[in-house]
């Protein structure tokens, strides 16, 4: 199973859901029928009068604006971010599109909120006073079968397969991914992102060779992923230089995700489009690499060392510190936020640059938005729970129960599943990263993004 909720973590099957412009064309043939109907019409009309006032204030003015956006109106890239400002706020609010399921936060969550009611001290340095039948065997249970309901579902389908697998694929979707970064290479200029952080992409960060795909239909496959460079000698890593590595099920998630907003026919269409959109969150890693590269102080460039960011004069990372959590004032707090504002910005500039590439209007981004990031509203939801019961505990930091609670699921009765669940539990040391695709950049925020860009 997958274990990075942005990537390819969950795969929840939503096949029909009951969208803003549905019920608005339905209220709107309603709103015809009514009006055939002669006397009673005046009375009709101020009842209609009420009802779309009582939906306008439901709703809040943006959402019922977009939800009368025609097809063809195409935005201008410059008015699209702040047409666009309130978005995610709507998504949270209605919540109409189905959950992802993470059980290793579920199992967090559930562990702590049985904790705090013990009076534990918080230390995981002693062994946890919980046990199996806290956390509770049918939930456990549950776990297991979320499990592998997603990886049934990332499995691609025989009739699909021929897209993402075989020479043809390989040579198609290698080509794609590479005309994505030339794609948001461009986006950055129309952006007037200062040249010096493109040309060190092209020249240091990411040049097109350094893209590569592998065509292999595995639901456990590695991760997609931005990674030092290994150097020549095969021991050491250049932190400045990045290769991209694309699994085809982390484009296939995106497809199953794309497909529901029915902005895409045609398959290969889709594909393209869902293999772009993940190399547009990879090209932002790429991009806040190239960052901390042009702020090396001279003395500090040391390319082998993994935390070069920390010697940076300036980063991309306070941009997005109102998602900052406080991981117990520990050794790791600026690493985890440094993953939060990552993952963040990457899933915000990604929905931006794919929006631009095609050419979205209004209603179609903002679908795109609901179906990628809407189904994460219940998980931001339960990490907030898991923010707010940690911060009791001083110097608690919640990522590090990821060992200690492996340790009591693995005295779950049956072997097979005992070794499962540890799995599940130890995934909980992504966490920062959760709350990183939990909490997308909202477009106000990207304008942060690209002043300090520009500079
Ligand atoms: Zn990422």
């Amino acid at each position: 199973m997958r274990n990075t909720v942005g990537s390819s973590n969950e795969s929840i099957g939503l096949e029909k859901e009951s969208g803003q412009n549905d019920t608005f064309v339905q209220d709107s043939s309603q709103l015809k029928e009514i009006g055939n109907k002669g006397k009673k019409r005046s009375f009709l009309l101020l009842l209609i009068g009420l009802f779309l006032v009582f939906l306008f204030l439901q709703r809040g003015i943006n959402s019922f604006n977009k939800s009368r956006v025609s097809e063809g109106n195409k935005l201008t890239k410059e008015s699209f971010v702040s047409q666009n400002g309130s978005i995610g706020n709507n998504i949270e609010e209605k919540a109409e599109v189905e959950q992802v399921k993470v059980p290793e936060v579920d199992m967090l969550l559930s562990a702590l909120v049985y904790l705090s009611g013990t009076g534990w001290s918080g230390n995981i340095r002693e062994e946890l006073p919980i046990g199996i039948d806290n956390l509770g065997k049918g939930r456990l249970e549950e776990y297991l079968r979320w499990e592998e309901e997603g990886d049934a579902k990332l499995l691609i389908p025989n009739n699909e397969i021929g897209y993402f697998l075989g020479e043809r694929a390989q040579q198609n979707i290698t080509r794609v991914l590479k005309e994505a970064r030339r794609q948001f290479l461009d986006y950055l200029l129309e952006k007037q992102v200062n040249k010096i952080y493109i040309d060190e992409i092209e020249r240091e960060v990411l040049p097109p060779e350094r893209i590569f795909y592998y065509s292999k239909n595995d639901p456990n496959s590695d991760f997609t992923r931005t990674e030092a460079v290994i150097l020549e000698d095969k021991l050491t890593k250049d932190y400045r230089k990045l290769a991209m590595h694309v699994y085809p099920v982390d484009i296939y998630n995106r497809v199953r995700i794309l497909k529901r907003t029915g902005i895409w026919q045609e398959q290969e269409e889709l594909v393209e489009a869902a293999a772009k959109f993940l190399v547009f969150h990879e090209m932002t890693h790429v991009l806040q690499q190239a960052y901390v590269n042009k702020h090396l102080p001279a003395d500090k460039n040391k390319p082998s060392i993994k935390s070069l960011w920390r010697w940076a004069d300036k980063t991309l990372v306070g941009v997005s510190s109102k998602h900052f959590w406080d991981w117990g004032g520990g050794a790791m707090k600026d690493s985890n936020n440094k993953t939060i504002a990552d993952e963040s910005q990457a899933e915000g500039v990604a929905w931006l640059v794919l929006a631009s590439v095609y050419n979205l209007n209004e209603q179609q981004a903002s679908s795109v938005w609901k179906h990628a990031y809407g189904r994460l509203t219940k998980l931001r939801g339960q990490l907030e729970e898991i923010r707010k019961l940690s911060s009791s505990y001083p110097r608690f930091s919640p990522e590090d129960m990821a060992e200690p609670l492996a340790k009591v699921v693995e005295k779950y009765p049956d072997p097979s599943k005992a070794r499962k669940l540890g799995m599940i539990a130890r995934r909980i040391i992504s966490l920062p990263a959760y709350v990183g695709y939990a909490n997308p950049m909202q477009p106000e925020e990207s304008n942060l993004l690209w002043r300090a860009l520009r500079d």
